[in-house]
């Protein structure tokens, strides 16, 4: 076997928001025979996350920084063109964590099969994925909401957000969703049911906007974003609320140390729970995660949405476009060729 291909190599480290020449697109070859055990894949989804950015800077963190001139790494759902591992064929549909390269050669355990017969290959980059589980566990074994309960998700259009506000409504709570533009507002309240809409590049005032949403108070805050976002939700908490810390992306591409107001006096007085978690603190939980999720899906009391740019070559300014607010959904690259 001797094949050509592309991948993507991070650059240099970005300086605030990634530009594409960050990245580079280089061409290797591949040759020799599969050795046992060893897998050939075509790339067919590659998933594009906002956590990657911080890999991208220089500082350990709870994954490994990228190395430079060292192919990026993230979500993948290959197909296996040739195997020799038993128990996989090909055709078959894997996911793992492999490099952002058009084909590769592993070694079988670092992927897993998925059933494309439960949910669609691309579902789990997003529902039946990382961004579903986290939006799962982090809502519901920190959040634990109660029906008739004010939830509100900020980037709430998202992977994770859509996610959150459709389980949130699950559970029999008020849903409200922060987003950056008044399409996304609409996506939220025609296709989800959201009850109450906050488009946070309004020029109205955050924290009454908030508190006009919320005539009961918030109980719930799942916090996608961080920043100013949330100092305002965490103005109108109620007593015993809870704030599951997902994501901070306001604050993933800072050049300075970001400074708030001090939060601490509203945690005490109202005896507010805020917990921080990374979704593979649940890992031991995932088959049940994963078990509900595949359920609603299957039930259609969970629609997942995507955003899927076509093109390997892509890959870079779908990433970038993450800070910007171009997807709804679970943002994705899909190869141009993905026949075998
Ligand atoms: P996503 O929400 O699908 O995409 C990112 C969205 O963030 C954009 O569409 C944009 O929407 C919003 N955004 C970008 N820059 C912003 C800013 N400066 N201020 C406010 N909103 C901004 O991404 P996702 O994969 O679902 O992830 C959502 C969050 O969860 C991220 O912070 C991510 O790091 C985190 N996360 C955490 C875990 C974990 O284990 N803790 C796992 C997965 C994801 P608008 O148009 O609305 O601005």
């Amino acid at each position: 076997m001797t094949i050509k291909i592309k991948q993507f190599v991070l650059l240099k480290r970005p300086v605030g928001v990634p530009v594409e020449s960050n990245f580079s697109l280089k061409t290797e070859t591949i040759s020799g025979d599969l050795k046992e055990n060893e897998l050939h894949l075509r790339g067919i989804y590659y998933s594009v996350d906002p956590y990657m950015r911080g890999r991208m800077n220089g500082a350990k963190s709870y994954v490994a920084p990228f190395a430079l001139n060292e192919p990026i790494s993230g979500a993948v759902i290959a197909r296996v063109v040739e195997s020799k591992k038993s128990g996989l064929i090909t055709g078959d549909f894997v996911f793992g964590q492999l490099p952002w390269a058009t084909e590769m050669v592993v070694d079988s355990s670092s992927v897993r099969k998925i059933d494309v017969q439960i949910g669609k290959a691309s579902d789990y980059l997003g529902v039946l994925g990382m961004t579903g589980l986290t939006a799962y566990f982090g809502l519901l074994k920190i959040g634990q909401p109660i029906s008739g309960e004010t939830v509100v998700v900020s980037g709430a259009a998202g992977a994770v957000g859509t996610i959150v506000g459709q389980i949130a409504k699950m559970k029999g709570c008020k849903v409200i969703g922060i987003v950056g533009s008044g399409e996304k507002e609409k996506l939220l309240k025609d296709r989800f049911h959201f009850d109450g809409m906050i488009n946070y590049k309004s020029k109205d005032d955050l924290v009454h906007l908030i508190k006009n949403a919320c005539p009961n108070g918030v109980d719930v805050y799942f916090d996608n974003v961080g920043g100013e976002i949330s100092d305002a939700v965490i103005q109108n908490m109620n007593f015993q609320g809870r704030i599951v810390l997902c994501g901070q992306i306001s604050l993933y591409n800072s050049k300075e140390i970001p400074m708030g107001p001090r939060i601490q006096p509203i945690l005490l007085t109202k005896s507010i729970l805020m917990q921080g978690f990374i979704v593979s603190n649940f890992t031991e939980q995932f088959p049940e995660g994963l078990a509900e999720l595949s359920k609603w899906v299957k039930e259609g009391k969970i629609e997942a949405i995507e955003t899927i740019i076509e093109g390997f070559e892509n890959l870079p300014k779908a990433f970038i476009d993450l800070f910007s607010g171009k997807n709804v959904g679970k943002m994705m690259v899909m190869a141009k060729d993905i026949a075998l």
